[in-house]
């Protein structure tokens, strides 16, 4: 293994690498810092995010700038402006010995007069966002014309993000002798058309295989119903206690819904998207990258310019349509030499992609069944302990306190104080897990439903002559049942969520198309009123005291009449 030294990079920079950790070389870097500083042939670098390769183009362009000459000498153009301000940063670090060298971070939504004038007074590395760097050159504020080297980073990215004209135009404005290197960590068809028109005889260097996802990177997925992709999330979240993930969601507004369920739902999660504005982004990616938030749940484009190198686990909310898009985002874990894991929650549709992407990445996905209620829990209680065992006891302060608390537990065991302290953690989890019905996948499901099929002829007849309810409590039917995602909890919440006060839920029987449960007689009144006219969708919703008559027959009729059509009051189900 060659040294920074070896590899020709001079002193000043070396002392800044090395006050920033780096001992040795990273592949990209053993490869692409000699090319550079010695060669004037482009290189076409493929290599995903976090192999390092900011330093590798880096600091050789730093080396390379002649200081006393003071005008643009290398262009870095990238997608976001989240990694344009990454890498001036990193620039700027990898150049703390490095004198007088002057680095301008240009990108849109943020004054272009203070840019300007910083350009005015000169500098020597533009790291720019393509849009703006072309709003300056049409202003004839900047000039490219001693332009050496130009940088395209996350090329494919700035490539599906419609900046290939811009890329086009600003090459234009470069002399020709300039060198280029493009960085991507995949390699489209486009890309390759780009290397065609403004590369001459490039060096193709690839770290790792072409394509390929992240070596540590391990690949799962779960197959589940369409509308079970929610609470298949929450369980793999819940199964996970220490996760520090980022969800993909296909779009702003499945991004906004779903960060605002698990919000709803207690989860440590916000969202990342286009819609926000620039400093609620800042706001959200600050969060994440200081780790006051556990769930980021993002679009592609938004979490482009987030760069976190210990994300454990990202989460694909569904895969996406393009399958270089999933080596984007698994490539967001099992960075830095850390492992990492890219969960897929996928509907039986979905199914074929899976092994395209296998191809594509040439690994393997593990198939997983969604946690089972039981075993989360126990995870969950497990962690518990492990953080009880390793918390950081402060003894001065808590000597002080400890007497009287000794005194007022002192009727109590050790054994029902432990009884206790978990319970007080983990009562509502324990709860949630006990009243929801379990996740099959969808084969799994059908063969269960011709179980339930085969136990509910064998009860029909309990059914015909009606169920009574626990006494003092009236039974209630509803229109909605498990082909609506209805289980327990969702149940109680959605009666809880409407009806004003608390309403304790009993006994809950969810059938197919429709479901039963119990409350306090003095209740029913008011939560059939409650209901009364409300529609879900174009259904229009119907809650009645149950009298014992034949259910499935009077499903039958309100499943029809629900289709009158006539809309009154129109609600959005909240779940
Ligand atoms: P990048 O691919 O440029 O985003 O880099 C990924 C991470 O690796 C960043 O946090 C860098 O600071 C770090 N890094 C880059 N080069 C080295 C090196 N030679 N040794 C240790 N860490 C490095």
């Amino acid at each position: 293994m060659s040294t920074f030294e070896e590899l020709g990079v001079i002193p000043e920079i070396r002392q800044a690498i090395t006050e920033l950790g780096f001992e040795n070389p990273m592949p990209v870097q053993t490869e692409v810092i000699p090319q550079l500083l010695s060669h004037k042939r482009d290189i076409i670098a493929l290599a995903q995010t976090g192999t390092g390769k900011t330093a590798a183009f880096g600091i050789p362009v730093i080396q390379k700038t002649d200081l006393t000459l003071l005008s643009p000498q290398t262009v870095i153009l990238c997608p976001t402006r989240e990694l344009c301000l990454q890498i001036a940063g990193d620039l700027t670090d990898f150049s703390t010995y490095v004198e007088d060298i002057k680095i301008l971070p240009v990108y849109g939504g943020s004054s272009i007069e203070s840019q300007i004038r910083t350009l005015k007074r000169g500098v020597h590395i533009i790291v720019a966002t393509p849009g703006r760097l072309i709003d300056l050159i049409n202003r004839k504020t900047v000039s490219l014309k001693h332009v050496h080297t130009l940088v395209l980073d996350e090329a494919d990215e700035m490539l599906n993000m419609g900046f290939s004209e811009s890329i086009d135009e600003i090459l234009s404005n470069v002399p020709g002798s300039r060198s280029m290197l493009l960085f991507s960590a995949t390699m489209p068809k486009e890309i390759e058309k780009i290397t065609r028109k403004y590369m001459s005889d490039p060096v193709e260097i690839t770290i790792g295989r072409k394509n390929e996802g992240a070596q540590n990177v391990r690949h799962l997925y779960y197959m589940v119903h369409a509308k079970d992709k929610y609470l298949a999330l929450k369980r793999i979240v819940d199964y996970y206690p220490n996760i520090y993930g980022i969800v993909f969601c296909r779009t702003r507004k499945e991004t906004q819904e779903i960060a605002d369920k698990l919000l709803q739902d207690g989860y440590d999660a916000d969202s990342l998207h286009g819609d926000l504005s620039q400093v609620q982004r800042d706001y959200v990616m600050n969060k994440y990258r200081n780790h006051n938030l556990q769930l980021l749940v993002a679009t592609d484009v938004a979490a482009r310019g987030l760069d976190v190198d210990d994300v454990s686990h990202i989460i694909n909310f569904g895969l996406p349509d393009d399958y270089e898009v999933y080596t984007h985002r698994s490539g967001r874990t099992g960075r830095a030499g850390k492992t990492g894991t890219s969960i897929s929650i996928i509907h039986i549709k979905e199914k074929g992609k899976i092994a395209q992407i296998e191809k594509l990445i040439h690994k393997t996905f593990e198939k997983r069944a969604v946690p089972k209620g039981d075993l989360i829990c126990e995870k969950q209680l497990f962690n518990f302990v492990d953080k009880i065992e390793k918390v950081k006891v402060n003894e001065e302060e808590i000597d002080r306190l400890l007497p009287s608390i000794f005194r007022k537990l002192e009727w109590l065991g050790k054994e029902d104080i432990i009884k206790r302290v978990v319970s007080l953690e983990f009562n509502r989890l324990i709860e949630y897990y006990r009243q929801a019905e379990e996740i099959y996948e969808p084969e799994e499901r059908s063969s269960k439903s011709r179980r339930e099929n085969a136990r509910s002829e064998r009860t029909g007849k309990r059914q015909k002559n009606g169920v009574q309810p626990e006494k003092g409590y009236a039974r209630l039917f509803i229109n909605m049942g498990k082909m609506d995602g209805v289980n327990p909890a969702t149940l109680m919440g959605f009666i809880n969520e409407h009806v004003k006060g608390k309403v304790p839920v009993g006994r809950i029987d969810l059938m197919k198309n429709f479901s039963f449960f119990e409350i306090p007689e003095e209740l029913a009144p008011k939560v059939v009123k409650t209901f009364r006219g409300m529609y879900i969708e174009d259904r229009r919703l119907v809650v009645e005291v149950s009298r014992g008559e034949n259910e499935p027959q009077r499903e039958k009729k309100h499943f029809f009449e629900s289709f009158e059509g006539k809309k009154k009051k129109k609600y959005t189900q909240k779940r």
